[in-house]
């Protein structure tokens, strides 16, 4: 890592069925100085996770509880279940010289930028409403939500996207990634130049 760095956030958010989250997964296979950070959700786990790998997995009556300890950035309704993500945490790892990626949908996003103004803030976009609409096919929707309504949705969230630093078309993983590879290689020059 760079002598003097200020380590920061990389938020990546876009609408549901965008592929942020493989697209989060392979940024940080390749990235030792990357650290996600673990959100913690009411729902339950899928057969392939685990509690504490993807999510902190938790009960309503534990999530409310946090909430008023007052541990999260930010939490957000997503799905009909909630997700929030600990500002304890990511404040450790940011402590500890790593830069931090977050997966969060829209909403969660616009909120965390209270607390960290200064982090990166990084849209995914679809590249056309064929591509989402099969990504989103099939999917688990939001309670009682359609297709078309959560096509709707992601196209009311993309009205968001000008509120962010970067914005990457998804129209195929490996550029995808490039690009986001190139983001984080920016963003840590500039901060090297900032604190020197
Ligand atoms: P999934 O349950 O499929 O892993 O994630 C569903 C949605 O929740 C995704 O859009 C993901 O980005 C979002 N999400 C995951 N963690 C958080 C979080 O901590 N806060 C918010 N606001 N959204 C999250």
């Amino acid at each position: 890592m760079i002598k003097n760095y200020q380590p920061t956030i990389f938020v990546v958010s876009g609408p549901s069925g965008v592929g942020k989250t493989t697209l989060v997964k392979r940024l940080l296979e390749e990235d030792d100085n990357l650290v996600f950070s673990i959100s913690t959700t009411t729902r339950k786990p899928r057969s392939d996770e685990r509690d504490g790998r993807e999510y902190y997995f938790v009960s309503r009556e534990e999530f409310e509880r946090l909430k008023e300890e007052g541990v999260f950035a930010e939490y957000a309704l997503v799905h009909g279940e909630l997700y929030g993500t600990r500002k304890d945490l990511i404040d450790k790892e940011l402590s500890s010289e790593k830069d931090v990626v977050l997966d969060i949908d829209v909403q969660g996003a616009a909120k965390i930028k209270s607390s960290y103004p200064n982090g990166v803030y990084v849209f995914i976009i679809p590249p056309d409403e064929r591509v989402l609409s099969n990504r989103l096919h099939g999917r688990e929707g939001r309670a009682g939500e359609d297709l078309n309504q959560r096509l709707e949705r992601a196209e009311s969230e993309m009205e968001h996207a000008g509120d962010y630093d970067y914005l990457v078309v998804n129209d195929n993983i490996e550029k995808s990634i490039a690009l986001l590879r190139a983001i984080v290689s920016a963003e840590r020059c500039r901060r090297e130049r900032l604190w020197l």
